[in-house]
């Protein structure tokens, strides 16, 4: 420390040095009590030793070193959070991936899902448009029926060839009917 000296009579070495309250420093030999030797104001004093408080003991101490074991705790510092931000990255990135996995795998599931039940519905659809058209056929009188009046011309017995469905109600119209057609085989 070049710069470290006895302000009174700048001594540098081989005494005891203590530093006054108004920043002035003192050997041994040249304090007063109470009193500061170059400015006059009443003062109190620190000794100068290893056992010096650290915020007494830096203004004793290398600046560039200082600036050194500040810029090391800096870094330090920085690199502690840096790794606790690229594990949370990490993990969220995992977890990005899975979920966008997860979410493929579903939209293909609906997709599939989707195909199945259009050709279900088709299906359905071509069963309806079949069903509705054999009802409407069902509802024809008899002689619209298709195919049917070359059929009664051969047979040339209507009561045979009925459907259970037009001759099971008995009304007296049909009564009439199957009487018609008997007397008329007859
Ligand atoms: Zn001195
Ligand atoms: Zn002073």
């Amino acid at each position: 420390m070049e710069w470290f000296h006895c302000n009174k009579c700048f001594l540098r070495t081989g005494s005891k040095f203590a530093v006054s309250s108004c920043g002035h420093i003192c050997c041994e030999a040249c304090i007063k009590p109470e009193q500061c030797v170059i400015c006059g104001t009443s003062c109190s004093y620190l000794p100068i030793t290893d056992k010096m408080k650290i915020q007494e003991r830096v203004f004793f101490m290398d600046p560039m070193k200082l600036f050194q074991s500040r810029l090391e705790h800096i870094t330090q510092i920085a690199d502690f959070q840096r790794t606790q931000m690229q594990r949370a990255t990490a993990y969220f990135k995992h977890k990005s991936v899975e979920l966008e996995k997860r979410l493929k795998e579903v939209t293909q599931q609906s997709y599939r899902q989707i195909a199945e039940l259009k050709r279900e519905n088709a299906d359905l659809k071509s069963r309806n448009m079949e069903l509705k058209q054999e009802m409407a056929e069902l509802k024809k009188p008899l002689s619209q029926r298709r195919g049917s009046p070359g059929q009664f011309q051969t047979n040339g017995v209507q009561r045979i060839s009925l459907p259970v469905a037009v001759a099971s109600p008995v009304t007296p119209h049909l009564r009439t009917m199957r009487y018609v057609c008997h007397s008329h085989f007859v």
